[in-house]
């Protein structure tokens, strides 16, 4: 790292940590807000990096990273005083702050310290958050109590709930898909193969719209990355042209390779391909070339492909929600966008091809055969 110094960037993620990306993906139009109805919160300043930057006691760091991105706060006044947490992390500032609309940085501290206590993810647990906000709102979840946007204490009482899985809670601990669909709202919910989406709406970042229709896990933003292809201005960011799918195959690729060797993701602009073979030989004696190392992360992903086959995943699940193919958001410019339906089917089946799998996304024999897996 000494010998690839990577720019500011890395100086403003040491400082800031990645509540740095509150600014980016406001200014941006990419966060969403009020339960994915819009991509800007208007009180984004009060939950930024900056805001942030007030409460933060000492940097966190994992062992012997330069880097040091993690932030401890501590919440020395009020009626969150005494609240200590590692983070919030932009994904968490999302997720109570664009989702539910809190514009209160201690109370978010507050809710990532209770995850984390109740051992629930921020990124799930902000989503069915704002989905039962969004639910109760329509008139389609009943609840012990009002349950509205711009409303920690609600919020807080809520995680509680799902904790516990007392009243309400006991339905939403299930996660969006299953309460969406016990409560027939399915038209609400914003989940892809059962996982809730971080903090990049599709819409305005469509590489992303790629990645969570695709990713083995549902809507993930880590496995890969589409968001830094979106904003490096090389490709169209609200379409999703065909040139897309090798960068997602490309990215997906090395990032399996990260995932192989333990890496973290923000180690992305210092471990090109080149990069990641030379230090596998140095470390192992093992050369596996750059393209002996495509070759293991093809067998990884075609490997995942047949798990999740096998478990009941069908090409059909290789989508988005309705709604981002049918509600507007108002993006940079006043432009309207949603995700179009037929680009991304297109997306879908030229990655298979690209895979070496069918029309429905089963990996064919040939392939299978290449890469020496035994189904
Ligand atoms: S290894 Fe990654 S997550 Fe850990 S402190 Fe460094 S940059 Fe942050």
């Amino acid at each position: 790292m000494k010998r690839d110094p990577v720019g500011t960037l890395a100086e403003n993620y040491r400082k800031y940590g990645t509540p740095l990306m509150v600014e980016r993906s406001n200014l941006m139009k990419f966060f969403p807000t009020s339960y994915w109805h819009l991509v800007y919160f208007e009180r984004f300043e009060k939950i930024g990096p900056k805001e942030m930057a007030k409460y933060v006691v000492s940097n966190r760091a994992c062992w012997n990273c330069p880097l040091a991105c993690g932030k401890l706060v501590e919440i020395k006044d009020g009626k969150y005083a005494g609240t200590r947490v590692e983070g919030p992390e932009y994904e968490t500032l999302f997720a109570f702050g664009g989702l539910c609309e809190i514009d209160d940085f201690p109370a978010i501290a507050k809710l990532n310290d209770l995850c984390d206590m109740y051992g629930l993810d921020t990124i799930t647990m902000g989503n069915v958050a704002g989905f039962a906000i969004e639910a109760y709102r329509l008139g389609k979840l009943k609840s012990e109590r009002p349950l509205e946007y711009s409303d920690p204490e609600s919020v807080i009482w809520l995680v509680e709930q799902v904790a516990f899985r007392k009243g309400v809670g006991d339905l939403l601990a299930e996660g969006v898909k299953k309460a969406s669909e016990n409560l027939n709202a399915r038209e609400l919910a914003v989940e892809t193969k059962g996982l809730e989406p971080p903090g990049y709406d599709p819409r305005s970042l469509q590489g992303m719209a790629l990645g969570y229709a695709l990713s083995d896990r549902g809507a993930c933003h880590l496995r890969a990355l589409m968001f830094t292809v979106d904003l490096s201005g090389e490709i169209e960011r609200y379409g999703i042209p065909l040139e897309k799918v090798p960068r997602y195959l490309d990215n997906e690729d090395r990032f399996n390779v990260f995932d192989c060797l333990m890496l973290c993701r923000f180690a992305r602009r210092i471990y090109d391909w080149d990069r990641l073979a030379r230090m596998i030989k140095a470390l192992t004696g093992i050369d596996y070339g750059v393209d002996g190392l495509r070759t293991v992360s093809q067998r990884v992903q075609t490997l995942s492909r047949l798990f999740n086959l096998r478990c009941g995943f069908k090409a059909e699940d290789d989508t988005r929600p309705k709604r981002f193919f049918e509600e507007e958001v108002e993006v940079e410019g006043g432009r309207k966008v949603v995700v179009r339906r037929q680009e991304l089917e297109s997306a879908v089946k030229e990655y298979y091809r690209l895979r070496g799998w069918d029309e429905k996304g089963v990996p064919l024999e040939q392939t299978l055969k290449k890469l020496g897996i035994t189904p």
